[in-house]
């Protein structure tokens, strides 16, 4: 299955100038969101971790199915204020200014190997701030994984410590 075509692209959303790469179409599809889910699995089968970890809130839409399918736990990383325990923060750049994302302090053991995972690699501050808590409470970061990589703009080269694997790539 071409998962590319189950992808719809929406030229200058949310401003001038960005293709927005649209998954809804591609998750309304039950046969195609399977797809993707298995085949990102088989990308990071062989990897060694304990725990899946993503970023609020497309994070969770692949990265909890992905830690289902694999038979590991979900940790989330959220928006400010949503969880309830202790937790730590970390900043993350957006068009303007900075937002927070919070991880539980029990969430993640000291050594535990962990693979973070969101929807979309663009400039990686989503998926830096991740991995900066989970190496906060002293986790390891194995992989990295993504279900769509917009090489150009060379996201990858501020991951450059970690392993990277993406299963589309624009
Ligand atoms: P970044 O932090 O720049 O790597 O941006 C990644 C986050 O922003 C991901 O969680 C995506 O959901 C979202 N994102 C950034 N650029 C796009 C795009 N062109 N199409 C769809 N989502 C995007």
């Amino acid at each position: 299955m071409d998962l590319k075509e189950k992808i719809r692209i929406i030229m200058d959303f949310p401003k001038k100038g960005i293709s927005f790469k649209d998954i809804t179409t591609l998750l309304k599809d039950g046969e195609a969101y399977r797809t993707a889910i298995k085949s990102l699995a088989d990308l990071v089968r062989d990897k060694d971790f304990d725990l899946v970890a993503g970023p609020e809130a497309r994070g969770f839409i692949i990265g909890a199915p992905l830690a289902y399918e694999l038979g590991k736990g979900f940790v989330p990383a959220r928006k400010r204020g949503k969880l309830p325990g202790e937790t730590i923060k970390a900043e993350y750049k957006l068009e303007y200014g900075t937002d927070v994302l919070e991880m539980h302090k029990d969430a993640i053991e000291k050594g535990q190997k962990v693979l973070v995972v969101d929807d979309l690699l663009a400039t990686g501050g989503t998926i830096f701030s991740t991995i900066e808590l989970v190496e906060k409470l002293g986790g390891i970061v194995t992989a990295v994984a993504f279900l769509i990589e917009l090489t150009e703009l060379k996201g990858r080269e501020c991951l450059s410590n970690y392993e990277v694997v993406s299963l589309i790539k624009y």
